[in-house]
């Protein structure tokens, strides 16, 4: 992986072990969901963005939609696999 390293495509998070979490931003939801990168990569192609920018128009909060809320309050954060040994 060349460096510096920068995780920009679905294909880079796989690649490297991260994880990808949408999180819902409105009041009294704070919703999280970790993303399925692998079901992602079939639906958008493995070369497509995976900056916040590039996710939120394929996202949105379910409940929130279904209560009448605003659904796109959302964000997203980029992690890297934890090691085994932390729990
Ligand atoms: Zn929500």
């Amino acid at each position: 992986m060349p460096y510096p390293l920068r995780i920009d495509t679905i294909r880079k998070a796989i690649e490297c072990s991260y994880s990808i979490w949408v999180h819902c931003n409105t009041e009294r939801c704070w919703r999280h969901h970790r993303i399925d990168l692998g079901a992602l990569a079939d639906m958008l192609g493995p070369d497509h963005g995976c900056l916040a920018a590039d996710l939120a128009p394929h996202f949105h909060c379910s409940e929130c939609r279904k209560a009448g809320r605003p659904d796109k309050n959302i964000s997203f954060t980029l992690h890297p696999e934890a090691p085994h040994w932390v729990n």
